[in-house]
């Protein structure tokens, strides 16, 4: 009888979950998260949960019947704080141990904080879990004047909830452009154009210093260059921090952005499997390690380390792709498009229909596509199978891109 623990409520575990119970897994599982509700969807928490368009019985990814079905125990609302790793055990802020044969890490991650005095002024949000959303979206609702400091998906997202209800909105980036750490110039500039023309203001170049309060409220953010923004609520989107200290407290290799696993998704220590937004891990496809905040990540490298604990022969080999809604417009991104050597666009970016393609040395890397479902379903196909490509072929809207990639992926001597 093997004991498979599983540590982290997110994504990641309601995977491992799911393909136990695929595999018809009949040993013993138990899956431990801090958090007091079942995994739910992460992506809606910027989008139509916050906006109050779905709520907390839409966020499940698997109803609580569906563990108790696959015999699955659930220890929610409890931490796990320490790896035994000698003992084959680990310890839960209960007090209680569980033994494990073997241990799936899917701890994620947690926002960042800012550190800028003012930081601990009520209506200063993250946007994380369910509680976090939960939290701010009374006042959220009430309040006129949003500032959003980093201009990053989950800030822009929260920005066009905030617009569709009318209200005044302010995002403060401190790069020179939005979307920066993902995506080219040309599509940071589709993107603020977008959410200009909803009637957002955006400032790049600003480095926050302060949050001003009022009576212990957020009132304004202040800015390094002399800026001042009047704000009833702050949200900030600055990035994510792994949650990777249980494991390095238990002496497991971990990189500054994540525990370390190789491509079956092992950590150091071959019982002990990490998945999802936590690890750092290599990609064979781009030739290089990286970390991914993505749900499709946590989804393949939890089967990927599920196969290998059933004793598959499987190895992480995954393109990224990731998505984001803003305005009810699709941003769906296929690949990384780091170190392109040219941009091709096809469409219109104006009209909010427009897919940008990256191309190096004559292949396609990656695409970032607005309104473009075809366009990303193609790209994906042409990345993975790295066929020769041309601007000219990628931007001809005469053809419908099925065809285009159709015939670019013929099979040799095929016609
Ligand atoms: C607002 C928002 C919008 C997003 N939008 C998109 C999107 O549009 N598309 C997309 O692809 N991705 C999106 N993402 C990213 C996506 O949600 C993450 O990539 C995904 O949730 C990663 O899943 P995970 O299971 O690895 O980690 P997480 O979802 O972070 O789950 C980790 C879980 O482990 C728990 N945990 C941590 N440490 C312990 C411990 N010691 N003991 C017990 N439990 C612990 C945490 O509380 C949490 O429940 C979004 C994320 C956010 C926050």
């Amino acid at each position: 009888m093997t004991k498979l623990v599983i540590v982290g409520g997110g994504h990641a575990a309601a995977q491992a979950v799911t393909t136990l119970r695929q595999k018809k897994f009949e040993d013993e599982v138990t899956l431990v998260s801090d958090e007091p509700v079942v995994p739910y969807q992460r992506p809606p928490l910027s989008k139509l949960y916050l906006a109050g368009e779905i709520g907390p019985e839409r966020m499940a990814i698997l109803r609580e019947q569906a563990y108790e079905a696959a015999g699955v125990t659930l220890k929610l609302g409890r931490r796990a704080t320490r790896i035994d790793r000698a003992h084959k055990s680990i310890e839960l802020s209960d007090g209680t141990s569980l033994a494990y044969d073997k241990l799936v890490l899917a701890t994620g991650g947690h926002a960042r904080r800012l550190t800028c005095p003012g930081h601990d002024l009520s209506g200063l949000h993250y946007v994380r879990t369910m509680a976090d959303t939960d939290a701010m979206r009374a006042e959220f609702m009430q309040a006129d004047k949003l500032v959003v400091i980093g201009g990053g998906y989950i800030g822009l997202e929260t920005a066009a909830v905030a617009r569709k209800l009318g209200k005044q909105v302010t995002v403060l980036e401190a790069a020179d452009r939005i979307l920066q750490r993902v995506v080219a110039p040309e599509v940071s500039a589709c993107y603020q154009a977008i959410h200009e023309a909803e009637g957002v203001s955006v400032h790049t170049r600003q480095m926050v210093t302060a949050i001003e309060g009022r009576d212990g409220h957020v009132a304004a953010v202040l800015t390094a260059d002399g800026g001042r923004y009047e704000a009833d609520i702050v949200v900030a989107g600055i990035g994510l921090v792994a949650n990777a200290d249980l494991a390095a407290a238990a002496g497991l290799d971990v990189h500054p952005m994540g525990i370390i696993v190789d491509a079956q998704c092992r950590t150091s220590d071959a019982d002990i499997y990490a998945v999802g937004d936590v690890t750092w891990h290599h990609n064979a496809l781009y030739g290089r390690d990286m970390r991914l905040e993505s749900v499709q990540n946590a989804v393949d490298q939890a089967k990927v380390a599920v196969e290998h604990i059933l004793g598959e022969d499987v190895s992480y080999n995954a393109l990224p792709w990731f998505w984001s809604d803003q305005y009810g417009l699709k941003l769906q991104i296929a690949g990384l498009s780091e170190g392109y050597d040219t941009l091709v666009a096809r469409g219109d970016a104006a009209g909010r229909s427009v897919a940008f393609f990256y191309l190096k040395a004559g292949k396609l890397i990656a695409a970032d596509c607005v309104g473009r479902i075809p366009e990303f379903m193609g790209a994906k196909k042409l990345i993975a199978e790295q066929v020769p490509v041309s601007a000219e072929q990628l931007a001809d809207e005469s053809r419908p891109f099925k065809e285009i990639v159709a015939d670019l992926t013929l099979p040799a001597g095929g016609a």
